[in-house]
């Protein structure tokens, strides 16, 4: 046959919600830092020497002897009910407001698909996760940024937005956030649940780093202050999500979300049609891990991060100019630094990687621009001498950068 040109314009047909898609700017950069000379501090990855590799290859294997042909079948879209219930107890809640999603991520898309209207006005942080505004862009939200310090979200702040502007939704990343690594203060907490609560605004709490704390005492969560605010979990305003990517492996993808129960209900319609379901058998694995693995493994990546953190902070001290300012994580994978404001990031990288070192920019992290003088450095898949070498080349280039 001979082919035919199509006469298609396929661009021209992309429906309006894929024309607010766009290329996250962080999968560019990344694929410039992979070369293999380079060290990179870009990636948010877990350290993927931790994964307890033998640990899932014997989990697969009880769990397909356990539930046989059971394990490859389609199963429920709320998820495998002894996950459900697991993770329902851990947060004193009934299993029924649990929904399990492929990966914090789906469950992004998923609110995003069931909350935001054309229009609706999306709070989040500057800076925020770039995944979250990704994944909140198609459905068209209106972006309102919270200005942040080292303790999280200015709640003074919020208080007089919401006096005068209506929200719908609050996004946050209540604990060492991506992409600065703070945690938002327990007091302010308290504010930010009673405030929304006040004027009607939904928050979406994703927590996926909140057990690897390694300093630091932890605070309450968003959820649970929902919870006591509001007094039953079927009122509850907050909307927590989490995973165990960052806990166990992310290459299963598993990850959950606990609402009230008319937002699971939604959920669970729009993931039938997204997925139908989180696939069966890695549930099922994640599942025989819980009680002994996950626990041990905490521990694991909680040490080793912590380390990591403290080796790059040290560093840091000693090798940036006084003038750069930066964060000190009390858990998680990054840690932020902020360049004199003369300073551009994304210039600078350039010059870095002709160091052999590399790094995030992070005006991708900011929903309405700026911070430009920004940037993301992650500890967790470095090893410590590369986060030495690393450190000491990024100084040379800022300070090289700072004297033209
Ligand atoms: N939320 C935040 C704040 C994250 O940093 C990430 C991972 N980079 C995710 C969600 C997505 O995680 P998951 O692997 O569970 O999809």
């Amino acid at each position: 046959m001979t082919p035919v040109r199509s006469p298609i314009d396929f661009t021209a047909l992309l429906s309006d919600r894929a024309r607010r898609m766009n290329a996250s700017a962080i999968r560019e950069i990344l694929k410039v830092t992979q070369q293999p000379d380079v060290i990179s501090f870009a990636g948010g990855l877990p350290a993927p020497e931790l994964f307890p590799l033998e640990e899932v290859r014997r989990a697969a294997d009880a769990a397909l002897t356990r539930y046989g042909s059971a394990a490859l079948q389609y199963s429920t879209t709320e998820g495998h009910p002894p996950l459900r219930d697991w993770i329902g107890r851990q947060a004193g809640i009934p299993a029924a407001n649990v929904q399990i999603v492929t990966g914090s991520q789906q469950g992004l898309d998923l609110l995003g698909k069931i909350l935001i209207s054309e229009g609706d006005t999306v709070l989040v942080e500057a800076p925020t996760y770039l995944g979250a505004l990704q994944s909140f862009q198609p459905y068209g939200p209106r972006y309102v940024e919270l200005p942040t310090d080292d303790g999280g979200i200015d709640v003074d702040a919020l208080e007089a937005l919401l006096r005068t502007t209506p929200a719908k939704l609050l996004y946050a990343v209540p604990n060492f956030q991506n992409p600065t690594g703070r945690t938002l203060d327990a007091e302010r907490r308290r504010r930010l649940v009673e405030l929304t609560g006040r004027y009607g605004v939904l928050v979406i709490e994703d927590d996926p780093y909140g057990q690897l704390r390694f300093s630091g005492e932890a605070a309450p969560s968003l959820y649970e202050l929902g919870l006591e605010y509001t007094g039953d979990v079927n009122t509850n305003h907050v909307i927590y999500c989490s995973s165990f990517s960052k806990t166990l492996v992310p290459g299963l993808r598993d990850a959950w979300i606990q609402a009230a129960a008319p937002l699971i209900a939604k959920l669970v319609q729009a993931k039938q049609g997204a997925d139908l379901h989180t696939p069966t058998l890695n549930q099922m694995i994640v599942t025989e891990l819980l009680d002994d693995v996950l626990p041990r493994q905490i521990e694991t990546v909680r040490q080793a991060y912590g380390e990591r953190a403290g080796i790059m902070l040290r560093h840091i001290s000693e090798q940036f100019p006084q003038d750069v300012e930066y964060t000190s994580p009390q858990g998680g994978m990054f840690l932020w630094v902020t360049l004199p404001q003369h300073m551009d990031s994304t210039v600078m990288l350039q010059r870095a990687l002709t160091r052999n070192v590399a790094y995030v920019p992070g005006s991708p992290f900011f929903a309405l621009g700026g911070g430009h003088h920004t940037l993301r450095l992650s500890y967790s898949s470095a090893t410590p001498p590369q986060i030495e070498r690393g450190i000491t080349a990024l100084g040379e280039t800022i300070r090289e950068a700072l004297d033209q």
